[in-house]
């Protein structure tokens, strides 16, 4: 059997955007910023896409909405944006989270080579910030927060609405990496008070390479590409009519289905995390209730998480341990490590992410599997053998 569980790392294309962008790349092959019939017809692709966007995010306007290459990017923006723009008014503090994506705490890491100070949270035990942390650490100089919607790792959801209203009483801007989010949990930024929100396609069954930035009318939005004034001036480069209008077409569906595909996935999710937790010396990472319908973040004490994945993979299942952009390093999960889990834990965690495509059947299969790989390599583990004779203590 073949199982696809490693829906946070990327999705499938759905049928809607897959029909949409071989639409677009035979039919809508002009330069939208052409001024001839080509290009305009390309660009009345493009408004409506915006338009779409616009809509599914409840943005005022879809002037608002800029496209990008990724939810990298919108989250680099973003942050460059808020950061140098307000730099001019003395506002040199940055507030996030410490289990934030690489993009965020990367870009946050240059931005304190150039001057600015940033505070990184540490979320409670079940990875979720408190509200009042994020109050008593904005200062007179604060600039920006920064929190994410929902951890593409342990599925942590984020009290967004509290947080952008916290925000804006106190005149600070607040940016959301929504890249988790979308077409899982209702958005709304005018509701939400939320002034700056990234979005990726790829993770919500639209193509690879495209995204979004929101920023609310007011925001003066820093360009990191230079050249053409496409996108009002603030992100060069000939745009993606195909990939956009493919992201747009998916979001629209994605957010049409949530209710229906959400309720499917919670119950698979439910059902592995029961299935897994007859497993000695073993626990679910984030809250239970409290997080993505497809997240499952699961430690097994003893045995590496690296070594988990390759065996299940043998048998068809296909999912990951900690986060795809960290598998090119054997360091253990940041954001396990920054809700608190204990590293021996953290080393031998495995995310399973779910959706709607997934069975039951499959679930089955992945529970019967990860008992069966779990306890061959306990069996085979120096670590769980010092464990097993009391040379070690347990951390589960
Ligand atoms: C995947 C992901 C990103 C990066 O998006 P890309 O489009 O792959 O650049 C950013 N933030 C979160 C939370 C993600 O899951």
């Amino acid at each position: 059997m073949r199982v696809y569980a490693d829906n946070a790392a990327t999705t499938y294309l759905s049928d809607v955007a897959l029909n949409t962008l071989l639409d677009c790349l035979k039919n809508y092959n002009g330069n939208p910023n052409s001024l001839h019939t080509d290009g305009q017809i390309a660009k009345e692709k493009l408004d409506e896409s915006r338009e779409k966007v616009a809509k599914a995010l409840n943005a005022a306007k879809p002037n608002e909405i800029y496209f990008t290459s990724g939810g990298s990017e919108a989250d680099n923006q973003a942050l460059i944006s808020a950061a140098r723009g307000l730099v001019k008014k003395g506002k040199k503090h940055l507030i996030s989270l410490n289990i934030e994506h690489h993009a965020i705490l990367h870009t946050l890491r240059k931005l304190e080579k150039e001057g600015f100070e940033v505070t990184l949270l540490k979320p409670q035990p079940n990875g979720s910030v408190d509200v009042k942390d994020v109050e008593d650490a904005i200062r007179e100089d604060t600039a920006l927060v920064s929190i994410m919607f929902a951890n593409n790792e342990m599925g942590a959801v984020q009290p967004i609405a509290e947080i952008g209203k916290l925000c804006h009483e106190k005149g600070v801007l607040f940016h959301t990496d929504a890249v988790q989010a979308a077409a899982h949990l209702p958005i709304d930024v005018q509701a939400m008070n939320i002034d700056m929100l990234s979005l990726s396609a790829h993770k919500f069954h639209g193509p690879k390479g495209v995204g979004v930035l929101y920023a609310r009318n007011g925001i003066r939005l820093i360009n990191v590409i230079e050249g053409g004034a496409q996108e009002r001036g603030k992100r060069a480069g000939t745009i993606n009519v195909p990939g956009i209008a493919a992201l747009a077409a998916a979001l629209e569906d994605g957010i049409e289905h949530m209710e229906e595909n959400n309720a499917k996935t919670i119950a698979l999710r439910d059902r592995l995390i029961k299935g897994l937790s007859d497993i000695p010396y073993s626990q679910l990472n984030g809250d239970p209730v409290k997080r993505l319908p497809g997240n499952v973040n699961y430690s097994f004490e003893g045995v590496e998480g690296e070594s988990l994945l390759l065996a299940l993979d043998m048998y068809g299942i296909e999912c990951s341990s900690g986060s795809a952009c960290t598998s090119e390093s054997l360091d253990p999960s940041h954001v396990l490590i920054g809700m608190g889990v204990p590293i021996e834990a953290a080393h031998g965690s495995l995310r399973f992410s779910l959706n709607e495509e997934n069975t039951e059947e499959q679930v089955d299969y992945i529970i019967e599997k990860v008992h069966q790989v779990v306890e061959h390599y306990r069996k085979i583990s120096p670590f769980w053998d010092e464990l097993e004779k009391g040379e070690r203590e347990h951390v589960i």
